[in-house]
């Protein structure tokens, strides 16, 4: 480990990680600011039976290929914890984890860093700090008064915990067809899935090998002023994983329209119908987590902080990588977001030289 540090990587998830791979490439000495307490990001809290869209070397961050694991085409959030725990020891990254990052400020020309393990001033900062922390859940009257159970995404483990419940999963993305497919298939709960419109699964044969290459080829169209093909949402929202794919086939998935309000022991619903519910599974997204970035003064409009890739607009010394694809196209997946993290040290190394 080098004691120069140049930049701060804020996040210790695969965004940062595969900062910290090309920040080393480049020669350049940083520390990387993990607020959890073990490697593996968000990965560490996923549900039980979450397999990723993807095969194993389809999932990769730069210079190490995911080992594949035996009977397993799309492996599981156990199989990614071990990937970036063994990616951080054999790149030897300077990860010091339980290092909450509160604030970076402007300091003259440098930004200060201010963390549980201290503080840092350096030229150049990335944050990386994901989505999972910052769970959304959408204004529905009636939500304090519901007297059950209210989950999200990032609480949900496994069916058993829902034997012989009324569950209601709200959210027609990713996350609230494999939760529903998770807790038909396996477990003895009476399930019914709400979401604003109808789902639109993605043809069988698209995962996220297919989904890269829609995105890339979208990419390539754009950045040579080629028209725009479209890219992944125009083809649907939902991967056909093989559980969801098991209770779709199996008749097991049906979606109701969103209910209107929550009452005291259920859900309301538009034609004035009630059911009674004892848990609400919030299947419905996140929001980037920047917090620590409030001081830059920095978000624009919706939330998010205006970049040019991956640089901020406002704050040509910080850069952000994962969130979403605003910070450039798959950046918030595996095998996208090497590209961002190398563009990223590279700005950041002309910056500084
Ligand atoms: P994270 O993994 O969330 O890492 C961020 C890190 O920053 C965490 O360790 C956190 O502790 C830390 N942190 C947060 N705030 C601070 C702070 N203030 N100071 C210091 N540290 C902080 N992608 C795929 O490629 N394939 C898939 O199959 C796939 N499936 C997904 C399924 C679900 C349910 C979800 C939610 C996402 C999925 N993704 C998938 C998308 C994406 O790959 C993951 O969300 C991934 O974890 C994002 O990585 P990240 O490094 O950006 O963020």
């Amino acid at each position: 480990m080098t004691d120069r540090v140049d930049v701060v990587v804020i996040g210790g998830g695969q965004a940062g990680l595969a900062a910290g791979y090309h920040l080393r490439r480049r020669g350049l000495g940083f520390v990387v600011l993990d607020a959890g307490p073990a490697p593996g990001g968000s990965w560490q809290h996923m549900w039980d039976s979450l397999h990723l869209f993807s095969p194993a070397d389809h999932s990769s961050l730069p210079g190490r290929l995911m080992p594949t694991r035996p009977g397993q085409t799309y492996p599981d959030a156990r199989h990614v914890v071990d990937y970036l725990t063994d990616y951080e020891k054999r790149y030897d990254l300077p990860v010091q984890h339980g290092a909450r990052v509160h604030s970076v400020h402007r300091e003259g020309d440098r930004l200060l860093t201010e963390s549980d393990a201290g503080a840092w001033r350096t030229r150049a900062v990335i944050s990386a700090t994901g989505t999972w922390s910052r769970p959304f859940f959408p204004a529905v009257p009636g939500r304090t008064t519901f007297t059950g159970r209210q989950l999200h995404t990032v609480n949900y483990r496994a069916p058993a915990d829902f034997t012989d419940q009324r569950v209601i999963v709200v959210g027609g993305g990713n996350s609230g067809a494999q939760i529903a497919a998770d807790l038909t298939l396996h477990g003895r709960a009476q399930v019914t899935w709400a979401t604003r419109r109808p789902p639109r699964f993605l043809p069988d044969d698209i995962d996220g090998r297919a989904l890269f290459g829609i995105a890339t080829a979208r990419r390539r169209a754009l950045d040579t002023g080629r028209p725009d093909t479209g890219g992944v949402a125009s083809l649907g929202d939902i991967v056909a994983v093989p559980p969801v794919r098991a209770a779709r086939d199996a008749g097991l998935l049906h979606t109701t329209p969103m209910f209107t309000r929550l009452t005291a022991d259920g859900v309301r619903w538009a034609d004035g119908s009630h059911s009674g519910a004892d848990a609400i599974i919030w299947a419905t997204g996140f929001r980037p987590a920047l917090a620590h970035l409030a001081p830059l003064n920095l978000r624009g409009p919706r939330g998010h902080i205006p970049t040019d890739g991956t640089r901020a607009l406002g704050e040509p010394r910080l850069h952000l990588l994962g969130y979403g694809d605003w910070t450039g196209p798959a950046s918030a997946t595996l095998i996208g977001a090497g590209r961002p993290a190398r563009d990223a040290a590279g700005q950041i190394t002309d910056l500084l030289h």
